[in-house]
Protein backbone atom coordinates (compact mmCIF):
# COMPACT_ATOMS: atom_id res chain seq x y z
CA UNK A 1 0.00 0.00 0.00
CA UNK A 2 1.36 3.48 -1.23
CA UNK A 3 1.63 6.44 1.19
CA UNK A 4 0.41 9.06 0.37
CA UNK A 5 0.30 13.16 0.83
CA UNK A 6 -3.06 14.57 1.97
CA UNK A 7 -2.51 17.17 -1.07
CA UNK A 8 -1.21 13.91 -3.36
CA UNK A 9 -4.80 11.96 -2.09
CA UNK A 10 -7.16 14.98 -2.48
CA UNK A 11 -5.98 15.51 -6.34
CA UNK A 12 -5.80 12.07 -6.97
CA UNK A 13 -9.93 12.09 -6.15
CA UNK A 14 -10.38 15.12 -7.65
CA UNK A 15 -9.04 13.70 -10.69
CA UNK A 16 -11.75 10.95 -10.79
CA UNK A 17 -14.76 13.44 -9.76
CA UNK A 18 -17.67 13.74 -12.30
CA UNK A 19 -20.25 16.00 -12.12
CA UNK A 20 -23.31 14.60 -11.68
CA UNK A 21 -25.58 14.06 -14.62
CA UNK A 22 -29.23 15.57 -15.11
CA UNK A 23 -30.65 18.88 -14.13
CA UNK A 24 -34.04 20.13 -12.17
CA UNK A 25 -36.32 23.43 -12.33
CA UNK A 26 -37.10 24.64 -8.92
CA UNK A 27 -38.84 27.47 -7.64
CA UNK A 28 -36.81 29.11 -5.63
CA UNK A 29 -38.12 28.11 -1.95
CA UNK A 30 -36.56 24.80 -2.93
CA UNK A 31 -33.65 25.97 -4.20
CA UNK A 32 -31.32 26.66 -0.92
CA UNK A 33 -28.42 24.32 -0.66
CA UNK A 34 -28.52 23.00 -4.21
CA UNK A 35 -25.92 24.14 -7.36
CA UNK A 36 -26.80 26.01 -9.88
CA UNK A 37 -26.58 24.07 -13.82
CA UNK A 38 -26.70 27.54 -15.84
CA UNK A 39 -25.73 30.75 -15.30
CA UNK A 40 -28.57 33.74 -14.38
CA UNK A 41 -28.24 36.59 -16.73
CA UNK A 42 -30.74 39.49 -15.71
CA UNK A 43 -33.19 40.63 -18.25
CA UNK A 44 -33.79 43.58 -16.10
CA UNK A 45 -31.44 46.36 -14.39
CA UNK A 46 -31.66 46.56 -10.72
CA UNK A 47 -32.78 48.56 -9.13
CA UNK A 48 -35.41 49.38 -12.35
CA UNK A 49 -35.60 52.81 -12.05
CA UNK A 50 -34.24 56.02 -10.12
CA UNK A 51 -35.50 55.65 -6.83
CA UNK A 52 -35.06 57.61 -3.58
CA UNK A 53 -32.67 56.38 -1.08
CA UNK A 54 -35.09 58.85 2.22
CA UNK A 55 -38.18 59.95 2.66
CA UNK A 56 -37.83 63.24 2.15
CA UNK A 57 -37.87 65.90 -0.57
CA UNK A 58 -37.10 65.49 -4.56
CA UNK A 59 -36.12 68.97 -6.02
CA UNK A 60 -33.89 70.28 -8.33
CA UNK A 61 -30.96 71.74 -7.38
CA UNK A 62 -30.72 75.10 -9.25
CA UNK A 63 -34.02 75.76 -7.34
CA UNK A 64 -32.41 75.67 -4.64
CA UNK A 65 -29.54 78.36 -4.28
CA UNK A 66 -29.28 79.27 -0.89
CA UNK A 67 -30.07 77.76 2.98
CA UNK A 68 -33.78 78.53 4.00
CA UNK A 69 -35.08 78.51 0.25
CA UNK A 70 -38.41 78.18 0.31
CA UNK A 71 -40.73 75.80 -2.13
CA UNK A 72 -44.44 74.35 -2.74
CA UNK A 73 -44.79 71.18 -2.30
CA UNK A 74 -46.42 69.80 -6.01
CA UNK A 75 -47.12 66.19 -5.55
CA UNK A 76 -46.56 63.23 -2.81
CA UNK A 77 -44.41 59.96 -3.92
CA UNK A 78 -44.97 57.32 -1.97
CA UNK A 79 -43.29 53.71 -2.63
CA UNK A 80 -44.68 52.08 -5.32
CA UNK A 81 -46.51 54.58 -7.16
CA UNK A 82 -46.09 56.71 -10.33
CA UNK A 83 -44.33 60.29 -10.34
CA UNK A 84 -45.40 63.17 -12.51
CA UNK A 85 -42.56 65.07 -13.80
CA UNK A 86 -41.68 67.87 -11.41
CA UNK A 87 -43.09 70.92 -11.75
CA UNK A 88 -40.25 73.88 -11.86
CA UNK A 89 -39.48 75.84 -8.89
CA UNK A 90 -41.47 72.88 -6.89
CA UNK A 91 -40.52 70.08 -4.58
CA UNK A 92 -42.16 66.17 -4.37
CA UNK A 93 -42.48 64.58 -1.00
CA UNK A 94 -41.11 61.60 -1.38
CA UNK A 95 -40.63 57.87 0.40
CA UNK A 96 -37.80 55.36 0.12
CA UNK A 97 -37.50 53.22 -2.86
CA UNK A 98 -40.59 55.16 -4.63
CA UNK A 99 -39.88 56.55 -8.09
CA UNK A 100 -37.91 60.31 -8.38
CA UNK A 101 -39.97 62.28 -10.69
CA UNK A 102 -38.06 63.00 -14.15
CA UNK A 103 -36.49 66.87 -13.56
CA UNK A 104 -35.78 66.09 -9.92
CA UNK A 105 -31.79 66.01 -9.54
CA UNK A 106 -31.74 65.53 -5.80
CA UNK A 107 -33.30 64.30 -2.82
CA UNK A 108 -32.63 66.60 0.17
CA UNK A 109 -33.87 63.78 3.71
CA UNK A 110 -36.84 64.97 5.91
CA UNK A 111 -34.93 65.92 8.94
CA UNK A 112 -33.20 68.79 6.74
CA UNK A 113 -36.17 70.65 5.98
CA UNK A 114 -39.42 72.33 7.32
CA UNK A 115 -42.70 72.31 6.50
CA UNK A 116 -44.81 75.78 6.94
CA UNK A 117 -48.21 76.02 8.32
CA UNK A 118 -48.68 77.46 4.33
CA UNK A 119 -47.74 74.57 3.01
CA UNK A 120 -44.65 75.21 1.48
CA UNK A 121 -41.26 73.70 2.63
CA UNK A 122 -38.23 75.14 3.78
CA UNK A 123 -34.94 73.63 3.25
CA UNK A 124 -32.01 74.16 5.67
CA UNK A 125 -29.28 72.36 3.34
CA UNK A 126 -27.77 72.85 -0.11
CA UNK A 127 -28.27 69.80 -1.68
CA UNK A 128 -25.80 67.96 -3.97
CA UNK A 129 -26.67 66.79 -7.77
CA UNK A 130 -27.59 62.96 -6.83
CA UNK A 131 -27.88 63.26 -3.21
CA UNK A 132 -29.92 60.36 -1.83
CA UNK A 133 -30.88 58.80 -5.58
CA UNK A 134 -30.06 55.41 -6.17
CA UNK A 135 -29.65 54.98 -9.52
CA UNK A 136 -31.55 52.61 -12.04
CA UNK A 137 -28.67 49.72 -12.89
CA UNK A 138 -26.29 50.36 -10.18
CA UNK A 139 -26.60 47.24 -8.49
CA UNK A 140 -27.21 45.15 -11.73
CA UNK A 141 -26.75 46.02 -14.87
CA UNK A 142 -28.98 43.99 -17.58
CA UNK A 143 -27.74 41.73 -19.71
CA UNK A 144 -25.18 40.95 -16.89
CA UNK A 145 -24.69 37.60 -15.18
CA UNK A 146 -25.34 37.62 -11.88
CA UNK A 147 -24.97 34.04 -10.90
CA UNK A 148 -22.21 31.44 -12.64
CA UNK A 149 -23.59 27.83 -13.00
CA UNK A 150 -22.11 25.87 -10.25
CA UNK A 151 -22.60 28.27 -7.81
CA UNK A 152 -24.01 27.03 -4.09
CA UNK A 153 -27.44 28.76 -3.60
CA UNK A 154 -26.86 30.50 -0.38
CA UNK A 155 -29.65 32.54 0.63
CA UNK A 156 -27.48 35.73 -1.02
CA UNK A 157 -27.89 33.74 -4.13
CA UNK A 158 -31.26 32.54 -3.81
CA UNK A 159 -32.40 36.78 -3.18
CA UNK A 160 -30.66 37.96 -5.75
CA UNK A 161 -32.21 35.38 -8.18
CA UNK A 162 -35.60 37.14 -6.88
CA UNK A 163 -34.34 40.64 -7.27
CA UNK A 164 -33.64 39.89 -11.06
CA UNK A 165 -37.24 38.12 -11.53
CA UNK A 166 -36.39 35.02 -11.68
CA UNK A 167 -38.95 32.35 -10.17
CA UNK A 168 -37.66 28.75 -11.09
CA UNK A 169 -33.42 27.94 -11.12
CA UNK A 170 -32.03 25.13 -13.05
CA UNK A 171 -30.27 23.03 -10.10
CA UNK A 172 -27.93 19.89 -10.85
CA UNK A 173 -29.72 16.96 -9.85
CA UNK A 174 -29.03 15.83 -6.03
CA UNK A 175 -26.31 13.74 -5.78
CA UNK A 176 -27.71 9.83 -4.53
CA UNK A 177 -25.59 8.51 -1.77
CA UNK A 178 -25.49 5.40 -0.02
CA UNK A 179 -24.54 5.06 3.61
CA UNK A 180 -23.41 2.03 5.26
CA UNK A 181 -21.69 1.63 8.51
CA UNK A 182 -20.22 -1.87 9.22
CA UNK A 183 -18.95 -3.51 12.87
CA UNK A 184 -20.64 -6.13 14.70
CA UNK A 185 -20.49 -4.35 17.90
CA UNK A 186 -22.88 -1.51 16.88
CA UNK A 187 -25.98 -1.14 18.58
CA UNK A 188 -28.82 1.60 16.94
CA UNK A 189 -29.75 4.31 19.22
CA UNK A 190 -33.14 3.90 20.92
CA UNK A 191 -32.01 -0.02 21.33
CA UNK A 192 -30.62 -1.33 24.62
CA UNK A 193 -26.84 -1.55 24.68
CA UNK A 194 -25.75 -5.36 25.47
CA UNK A 195 -22.11 -6.59 26.23
CA UNK A 196 -19.47 -5.46 23.98
CA UNK A 197 -21.54 -3.12 22.15
CA UNK A 198 -21.01 0.46 21.23
CA UNK A 199 -23.61 3.16 19.79
CA UNK A 200 -23.34 3.76 15.99
CA UNK A 201 -22.66 6.84 15.54
CA UNK A 202 -21.07 7.17 11.72
CA UNK A 203 -24.48 6.45 10.64
CA UNK A 204 -25.80 9.68 11.83
CA UNK A 205 -23.20 11.97 11.88
CA UNK A 206 -22.09 10.80 7.83
CA UNK A 207 -26.18 10.90 7.02
CA UNK A 208 -26.45 14.28 8.75
CA UNK A 209 -23.08 15.98 7.04
CA UNK A 210 -24.79 14.57 3.66
CA UNK A 211 -27.92 15.87 3.86
CA UNK A 212 -26.58 19.11 5.08
CA UNK A 213 -24.34 19.09 1.84
CA UNK A 214 -27.89 18.63 -0.12
CA UNK A 215 -27.53 14.63 -1.51
CA UNK A 216 -30.13 12.57 -1.08
CA UNK A 217 -29.52 10.14 1.51
CA UNK A 218 -30.26 6.51 1.69
CA UNK A 219 -28.78 5.30 5.15
CA UNK A 220 -28.62 1.18 5.40
CA UNK A 221 -29.34 -0.86 8.53
CA UNK A 222 -25.37 -1.42 10.25
CA UNK A 223 -23.40 -4.28 8.21
CA UNK A 224 -22.31 -7.17 10.42
CA UNK A 225 -18.66 -8.20 9.99
CA UNK A 226 -19.06 -10.99 7.22
CA UNK A 227 -17.80 -11.06 3.86
CA UNK A 228 -20.94 -12.31 2.70
CA UNK A 229 -23.66 -9.39 4.15
CA UNK A 230 -20.45 -6.77 3.16
CA UNK A 231 -20.62 -8.24 -0.42
CA UNK A 232 -24.30 -8.40 -0.61
CA UNK A 233 -25.21 -5.04 0.28
CA UNK A 234 -22.42 -3.31 -1.60
CA UNK A 235 -23.96 -4.91 -4.92
CA UNK A 236 -27.51 -3.33 -4.04
CA UNK A 237 -26.07 0.08 -2.95
CA UNK A 238 -23.54 -0.22 -6.03
CA UNK A 239 -26.35 -0.02 -8.52
CA UNK A 240 -28.56 2.38 -6.91
CA UNK A 241 -25.82 5.21 -5.62
CA UNK A 242 -23.85 7.83 -7.37
CA UNK A 243 -21.67 7.18 -4.12
CA UNK A 244 -21.70 4.85 -1.74
CA UNK A 245 -19.48 5.26 1.80
CA UNK A 246 -19.01 2.62 4.18
CA UNK A 247 -17.48 3.62 8.01
CA UNK A 248 -15.16 1.07 9.95
CA UNK A 249 -13.45 -2.12 8.20
CA UNK A 250 -11.01 -0.95 5.97
CA UNK A 251 -8.30 -1.80 8.09
CA UNK A 252 -6.27 -4.98 7.28
CA UNK A 253 -7.91 -7.22 10.15
CA UNK A 254 -9.48 -10.36 9.74
CA UNK A 255 -12.65 -8.75 10.75
CA UNK A 256 -12.59 -6.08 8.33
CA UNK A 257 -14.63 -7.44 5.16
CA UNK A 258 -14.86 -4.08 3.59
CA UNK A 259 -11.53 -4.04 1.55
CA UNK A 260 -12.09 -7.87 0.16
CA UNK A 261 -15.87 -6.89 -0.60
CA UNK A 262 -15.13 -4.19 -2.48
CA UNK A 263 -12.22 -5.71 -4.87
CA UNK A 264 -15.03 -8.52 -5.71
CA UNK A 265 -17.57 -6.15 -6.05
CA UNK A 266 -15.69 -3.39 -8.00
CA UNK A 267 -12.14 -1.86 -7.99
CA UNK A 268 -10.51 -0.90 -4.87
CA UNK A 269 -7.78 1.89 -4.47
CA UNK A 270 -6.81 1.22 -0.66
CA UNK A 271 -3.92 4.19 0.19
CA UNK A 272 -2.27 4.90 3.32
CA UNK A 273 -2.87 8.74 3.64
CA UNK A 274 -0.16 10.61 6.13
CA UNK A 275 -2.50 12.23 8.23
CA UNK A 276 -4.14 12.03 11.60
CA UNK A 277 -5.96 11.48 12.46
CA UNK A 278 -7.00 8.87 9.95
CA UNK A 279 -6.12 5.32 9.16
CA UNK A 280 -6.09 3.80 5.51
CA UNK A 281 -8.65 5.64 3.22
CA UNK A 282 -10.71 3.52 0.57
CA UNK A 283 -11.43 4.97 -2.69
CA UNK A 284 -12.91 3.26 -5.40
CA UNK A 285 -16.32 2.10 -7.33
CA UNK A 286 -19.16 -0.47 -6.67
CA UNK A 287 -20.95 -1.29 -9.60
CA UNK A 288 -21.50 1.88 -11.24
CA UNK A 289 -21.12 3.73 -7.96
CA UNK A 290 -18.02 5.76 -6.47
CA UNK A 291 -17.21 4.54 -3.34
CA UNK A 292 -15.45 5.50 -0.19
CA UNK A 293 -14.56 3.68 2.72
CA UNK A 294 -14.27 5.90 6.05
CA UNK A 295 -12.07 4.57 9.08
CA UNK A 296 -14.35 3.27 11.90
CA UNK A 297 -13.46 5.87 14.34
CA UNK A 298 -16.12 8.30 14.45
CA UNK A 299 -13.26 11.46 15.00
CA UNK A 300 -11.09 9.98 11.99
CA UNK A 301 -14.21 9.47 10.11
CA UNK A 302 -15.11 13.12 10.69
CA UNK A 303 -11.79 14.63 9.76
CA UNK A 304 -10.92 12.53 6.79
CA UNK A 305 -14.59 13.44 5.65
CA UNK A 306 -14.06 17.02 5.93
CA UNK A 307 -10.54 17.02 4.49
CA UNK A 308 -10.92 14.64 1.66
CA UNK A 309 -14.14 13.50 0.47
CA UNK A 310 -16.12 16.81 1.20
CA UNK A 311 -14.51 18.25 -1.44
CA UNK A 312 -14.64 15.34 -3.66
CA UNK A 313 -18.75 15.03 -3.12
CA UNK A 314 -18.78 18.85 -3.97
CA UNK A 315 -17.06 18.31 -7.10
CA UNK A 316 -19.31 15.82 -8.34
CA UNK A 317 -22.20 17.77 -7.05
CA UNK A 318 -21.18 20.32 -10.10
CA UNK A 319 -19.78 22.77 -7.20
CA UNK A 320 -17.41 25.21 -8.81
CA UNK A 321 -15.61 25.97 -5.47
CA UNK A 322 -15.18 22.58 -3.78
CA UNK A 323 -11.70 22.96 -1.80
CA UNK A 324 -11.06 23.90 1.57
CA UNK A 325 -9.81 27.10 2.67
CA UNK A 326 -7.43 27.76 5.27
CA UNK A 327 -6.32 30.83 6.93
CA UNK A 328 -3.14 31.92 8.74
CA UNK A 329 -4.44 32.33 13.01
CA UNK A 330 -2.75 32.65 16.20
CA UNK A 331 -1.95 29.66 18.75
CA UNK A 332 -3.40 29.92 22.10
CA UNK A 333 -2.33 27.00 22.71
CA UNK A 334 1.03 24.80 22.71
CA UNK A 335 1.41 21.45 21.23
CA UNK A 336 4.35 20.06 22.05
CA UNK A 337 3.44 15.82 20.58
CA UNK A 338 4.26 16.31 17.00
CA UNK A 339 3.57 13.72 14.93
CA UNK A 340 5.02 12.01 11.78
CA UNK A 341 2.29 13.13 9.96
CA UNK A 342 0.31 16.29 8.39
CA UNK A 343 -2.00 16.49 11.83
CA UNK A 344 -5.54 18.07 11.81
CA UNK A 345 -6.28 19.38 15.73
CA UNK A 346 -10.02 19.97 16.80
CA UNK A 347 -9.29 23.68 17.74
CA UNK A 348 -12.16 26.77 17.81
CA UNK A 349 -11.59 30.32 17.41
CA UNK A 350 -11.78 31.61 20.98
CA UNK A 351 -13.28 35.04 22.23
CA UNK A 352 -9.41 36.78 22.00
CA UNK A 353 -9.27 36.09 18.32
CA UNK A 354 -6.92 33.17 19.53
CA UNK A 355 -7.24 29.59 18.66
CA UNK A 356 -7.93 27.12 21.27
CA UNK A 357 -7.15 23.82 21.24
CA UNK A 358 -9.50 20.55 22.47
CA UNK A 359 -7.47 19.15 25.64
CA UNK A 360 -8.38 15.33 24.22
CA UNK A 361 -7.41 14.92 20.67
CA UNK A 362 -8.27 11.27 20.94
CA UNK A 363 -9.82 9.96 17.32
CA UNK A 364 -12.18 8.16 19.60
CA UNK A 365 -13.79 11.47 20.94
CA UNK A 366 -16.64 12.82 19.42
CA UNK A 367 -16.99 15.64 22.30
CA UNK A 368 -13.92 17.24 20.37
CA UNK A 369 -16.15 17.58 16.93
CA UNK A 370 -18.71 18.96 19.13
CA UNK A 371 -16.77 21.56 20.40
CA UNK A 372 -14.39 22.29 17.67
CA UNK A 373 -15.37 25.01 15.06
CA UNK A 374 -12.37 23.91 13.15
CA UNK A 375 -8.97 22.00 12.12
CA UNK A 376 -5.74 23.88 12.80
CA UNK A 377 -3.79 22.03 10.02
CA UNK A 378 -0.44 21.15 11.82
CA UNK A 379 2.65 19.79 9.25
CA UNK A 380 4.43 16.70 10.45
CA UNK A 381 6.82 16.72 13.40
CA UNK A 382 5.87 20.36 14.32
CA UNK A 383 5.71 21.81 17.55
CA UNK A 384 3.56 24.98 18.44
CA UNK A 385 3.93 27.41 20.79
CA UNK A 386 1.49 30.07 22.33
CA UNK A 387 1.34 33.41 19.67
CA UNK A 388 2.78 31.19 16.63
CA UNK A 389 0.93 31.63 13.31
CA UNK A 390 -0.63 28.69 12.63
CA UNK A 391 -3.27 27.44 9.49
CA UNK A 392 -6.90 26.96 10.49
CA UNK A 393 -9.15 25.47 8.67
CA UNK A 394 -13.24 26.67 9.89
CA UNK A 395 -15.53 23.90 9.17
CA UNK A 396 -18.57 26.38 8.56
CA UNK A 397 -16.91 28.21 5.42
CA UNK A 398 -15.90 24.72 3.70
CA UNK A 399 -17.20 25.09 0.74
P1 LIG B 1 -12.71 -0.31 12.52
O1 LIG B 1 -12.12 0.62 11.52
O2 LIG B 1 -13.89 -1.05 12.01
O3 LIG B 1 -11.68 -1.22 13.11
O4 LIG B 1 -13.22 0.58 13.72
C1 LIG B 1 -12.34 1.39 14.48
C2 LIG B 1 -13.01 1.84 15.75
O5 LIG B 1 -14.15 2.64 15.45
C3 LIG B 1 -13.54 0.71 16.62
O6 LIG B 1 -13.34 1.08 17.96
C4 LIG B 1 -15.00 0.66 16.29
O7 LIG B 1 -15.79 0.13 17.33
C5 LIG B 1 -15.32 2.14 16.07
N1 LIG B 1 -16.43 2.27 15.16
C6 LIG B 1 -16.54 1.68 13.95
N2 LIG B 1 -17.69 2.00 13.36
C7 LIG B 1 -18.34 2.84 14.20
C8 LIG B 1 -19.59 3.50 14.16
N3 LIG B 1 -20.41 3.36 13.11
N4 LIG B 1 -19.95 4.27 15.21
C9 LIG B 1 -19.12 4.39 16.27
N5 LIG B 1 -17.93 3.81 16.36
C10 LIG B 1 -17.53 3.01 15.35
MG1 LIG C 1 -14.95 -2.67 12.54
Amino acid sequence: MSMLSVDEALELMLKRARKVKGTDRVPLVEAAGRILAEPVVSAIDVPPFDNSGMDGYALRCDDVPALGSRLPVSQRIPAGSAAYPLEAGTVARIFTGAPVPAGADAVVMQEHCESLATGALVINNIPKRGENIRKAGEDIRRGTEVLAAGTLLTPAAIGLAASVGVARLPVLRRLSVGVLSTGSELATPGHAIGPGQIYNSNRYLISAVLKNLGCDVTDYEPLPDTYAATCRILRKAGALHDLVITSGGVSAGEEDHVRPAVETEGELNLWKVAMKPGKPLAFGKVGNADFVGLPGNPVAAFVTFHVLIRPFLRKCQGASRYRNESRGMVAGFEWNKPASRREFLRVRAGADGRLERFPNQGSGVLTSCLWADGFADIPAEQTINVGDTVRYIPIAEMP
